[in-house]
């Protein structure tokens, strides 16, 4: 049974390490039986240039039905005067919203070779593994009512509003338990229900879904701020977090500065199952295009192709496939190859394709 991967590329940076996750899927459809048959659509300013709209509707049919889509990375300063509606970044949020994505997954994942250039102490960080859960489609960036208003008093008044319903909880909290089972067993619900009512809310209803269906993974609640100072104080202290949209997006860029570079952090972003037990998934890497270095071949491709590893791991069930691109990530920086993002002294500078092929050597020295 074939795997279908739809690859938007985008703009910048996001082609040269696509090109890269490609001769990684190749290499796992010769060497594992993987199987996988890969289209490939344009998105962001790229589509626009081509199509006048940042995303067609055919490639979000298309992204629909795959089985997993890989996103690069999109924008550019060449589109930074397109019309608001089909800017670069609409075709991202569109993706998003059709495909119900509402659970984004970050890991924050501390690769050994690399604990050295944490801004933290190496033993803060040496070691660590943890993942963030961070709700997609609801709270304070999509609640209504929203808006800047004209007050008669001459003033004006700016305002969003935070809302979660009892669902849009529960869903995203059973993907931080189910994620907790497979890893140390263990969920901090982060939430601010010491000054927000919707707060309270939250923890009332992870508390309940908790005791009710997930009574072995123990569960625990931090506020949103101590969340954030024990993310740098201690954070090997966690296991899964899951929050909301707001301190989601906050904390989840906390916790990727402490593994170092963002050419480093890959993403999943998943929705719901359906009748048939599929889930539409995108798999991109934290970083975006880069304009600074595209076109260059000097892109660290490594959170693309972790990236890609989630999707062997979340979307087609292949954990071993998963360790096995993972392992051989670790091995290429145990020996030291960087691209100049993660360049340190005595290592091997090596740009996007060199990294690309040292991988590939990895994979096939674990597999020999
Ligand atoms: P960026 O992530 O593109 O780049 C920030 C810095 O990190 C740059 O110096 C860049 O060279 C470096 N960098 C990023 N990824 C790298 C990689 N893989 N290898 C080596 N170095 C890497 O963020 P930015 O400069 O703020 O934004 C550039 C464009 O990307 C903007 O148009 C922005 O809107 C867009 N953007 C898109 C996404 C996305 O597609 N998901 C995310 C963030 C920004």
């Amino acid at each position: 049974m074939s795997r279908n991967i739809l690859i938007v590329a985008g703009d910048g940076i996001g082609p040269e390490v696509m090109g890269e996750v490609e001769r990684v899927i190749a290499w796992f459809n010769e060497n594992r039986g993987f199987d996988g048959v890969v289209e490939n659509e344009l998105v962001g300013g790229s589509c626009y240039d081509a199509h006048g709209v940042a995303v067609t509707d055919e490639t979000v049919e298309k992204a629909k039905a795959a089985d997993a889509v890989m996103l690069g990375a999109v924008g550019g300063p060449k589109w930074d005067d397109v019309p608001f509606e089909v800017r670069p970044e609409a075709g991202l949020l569109r993706l998003r919203k059709d495909l119900g994505l509402f659970a984004n997954l970050r890991p924050a994942i501390c690769f050994p070779a690399l604990a050295e250039a944490s801004s933290l102490k190496t033993e803060l960080v040496q070691g660590l593994d943890i993942m963030i859960v961070r709700e997609l489609t609801g709270g304070v960036y999509f609640g209504e009512p929203k808006g800047i208003d004209d007050l008669p008093n001459g003033e004006r008044r700016g305002y969003d509003m935070q809302v979660y319903d009892t669902h849009e909880i529960q869903r995203i909290g059973r993907v931080a338990f189910d994620l907790a089972k497979k890893r140390d067993n263990r969920v901090m619900s982060v939430e601010k229900r010491n000054v927000m009512q919707s707060g309270l809310f939250w923890y009332q209803e992870m508390v309940k879904l908790g005791a009710e269906e997930f009574p072995d993974v123990k569960l625990e609640h931090m506020l949103a701020d101590n969340c954030g100072m024990q993310l740098v104080k201690n954070p090997k202290q966690f296991d899964v977090i899951v929050t909301d949209n707001l301190f989601g997006d906050m904390l989840s860029d906390v916790a990727a500065m402490l593994t170092g570079s963002l050419g480093m952090l890959p993403s999943a972003s998943l929705g719901a199952k359906d009748e048939n037990g599929k889930a539409c998934a995108m798999y991109e890497p934290v970083h975006g295009s880069a304009p600074d270095i595209s076109g260059q071949g000097l892109a660290n491709p490594i959170a693309t192709v972790l990236s890609f590893a989630m999707a062997l791991r979340y979307t087609f069930d292949l954990g071993a496939d998963a360790d096995l691109l993972e392992g051989a990530v670790e091995d290429v920086l145990a020996d030291g190859y960087r691209t100049g993002d993660i360049m340190q002294p005595g290592k091997k500078q090596v740009g996007t394709v060199e990294m690309g092929d040292a991988i590939l050597t990895a994979l096939t020295k674990r597999t020999a």
